[in-house]
């Protein structure tokens, strides 16, 4: 058949939509980025036409000779770049790494103990909503009401409180360094196993930036999006005496084949976070991050913890006045994506929350420098400080889209600029 805009225009017009939206708008949304062009050129791949139940060597489909080396390079490489013994790179996403990892450690019923969603923990870290919190008994931690940080000593005195089976660490809106050394000490002092889910922080820790938790956890899991700026989908570190264990758990566990197109990209993914390029970018991420942590400090909103360490900051808009959910709004009506965020201890819903939370890695991949960070930080405290009215949007929206003209992405469809340097 013919080009998706002959077959189905329809369905072409949305897809155009998007693609101009992810150009003409600043995107802050945390778990958010921009792919390389050879990401998205794996992902649109034949691949997706193959079968490969099983694992290399090892299928349960014919025709896989060419789909096992790629499998198993991809698989060396995630274990190269990030030190590990073993790695699964068939989860589909982030949620079914998490669940492959409970299955190969736990039974239903099992204690497990996450972070607090509403402190910046997953839902599949053992919210009432996830099938994770219907199948185990979860209990949580959070971060201590004065400096809003994980507070060590109560994460050891729940854990000794409910004798959890596994003690989950990794968060969504946690914008601190974690000490994983800490959480291991913890989880063996109660005879725990202990996990690592880093999917926000992966490309950090690829890059060195953050402390990784390879030396400390049984199993890691992550997806290869958010700072990893790479395919959509999940990969499993693990100890290698967890391996038969945690491959069991994807398939024949919890998955049937993989999606090949997926795992192909996640194979290039490793690749270019092997690169002086990427560890230059994510250099890049943590600087912007700090000059819009700072700008925003500096003129009036707060930033819980008060700073930030990585990729990402939340927002306390209480000091100006406004709600998340109104800032969101705004922001969306001049081309600025944010997303409203429960801060810790907040007293409001969800569907309203006291903060947002902004992530730098999506604008630091189309060029963004800590100039512009100045600009679009001004245009966030002005619009915001004049939430009630007042703002001249247009003037805003082409602020907005005078810096998306200076930094351009995805220049045509498949055609696309500035994003290796
Ligand atoms: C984003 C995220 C996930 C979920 O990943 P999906 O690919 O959306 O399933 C899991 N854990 C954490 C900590 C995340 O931030």
């Amino acid at each position: 058949m013919n080009r998706l805009n002959i077959v189905d225009p329809e369905i072409a017009h949305w897809l155009e939509k998007e693609l101009v939206r992810e150009i003409t708008t600043i995107e802050l949304i945390a778990s958010e980025n921009f792919v390389y062009p050879s990401v998205l050129e794996a992902q649109g791949s034949v691949l997706t036409n193959k079968y490969a139940e099983g694992y290399p060597g090892r299928r349960y489909h014919g025709g896989c000779e060419y789909i096992d080396p790629i499998e198993s390079i991809g698989i060396e490489r995630a274990k190269k770049l990030f030190g590990a013994e073993h790695a699964n790179i068939q989860p589909h996403s982030g949620v079914n790494a998490n669940l492959a990892a409970f299955m190969a450690l736990l039974n239903p019923g099992d204690t497990i103990m996450g972070m607090n969603l509403q402190h910046g923990g997953h839902l599949s870290h053992g919210s009432r909503v996830s099938i994770v919190g219907r199948f185990y008994n979860a209990v949580d931690y959070g971060v201590s009401r004065e400096t809003e940080l994980i507070d060590y000593d109560e994460v050891e005195s729940i854990a000794k409180k409910h004798r959890p089976k596994l003690i989950i660490a990794g968060a969504s809106a946690y914008s601190r360094i974690i000490d994983f050394k800490a959480f291991r000490d913890i989880a063996d002092s109660v005879g725990a196993y202990f996990m690592v889910d880093m999917a926000h922080i992966a490309g950090l820790v690829a890059a060195g930036l953050h402390p990784s938790p390879v030396p400390y956890a049984d199993i890691v899991t992550s997806t290869t999006t958010k700072t990893m700026r790479g395919a959509r989908g999940g990969i499993i570190l693990c100890k290698e005496k967890y391996a038969e264990k945690v491959d069991k758990a994807i398939f024949p566990g919890i998955q049937g084949g993989p999606i090949l197109p997926n795992l192909m990209a996640k194979a290039v993914t490793f690749k270019i976070a092997m690169t002086e390029q990427f560890r230059e970018y994510q250099g890049r991420v943590i600087k912007n991050a700090r000059r819009m942590a700072e700008n925003l400090a500096r003129n009036g909103f707060r930033i819980v913890s008060g700073g930030t360490d990585n990729h990402l900051m939340l927002v306390d808009l209480r000091p100006i006045g406004i709600t998340g959910q109104q800032a969101e709004e705004l922001l969306q009506k001049v081309g600025i994506t944010v997303n409203k965020n429960m801060i810790p201890y907040d007293t409001t819903s969800p569907a309203i929350t006291s903060g947002i939370r902004i992530g730098v890695a999506a604008v630091t991949s189309r060029g963004f420098m800590e100039e512009d960070i100045d600009k679009v930080a001004e245009i966030i405290i002005k619009l915001l400080k004049n939430a009630n009215g007042g703002a001249d949007l247009d003037e805003y929206r082409e602020r907005v889209l005078a810096l998306c003209r200076k930094h351009p992405l995805y220049l045509e469809p498949f055609e696309m600029g500035g994003m290796l340097d």
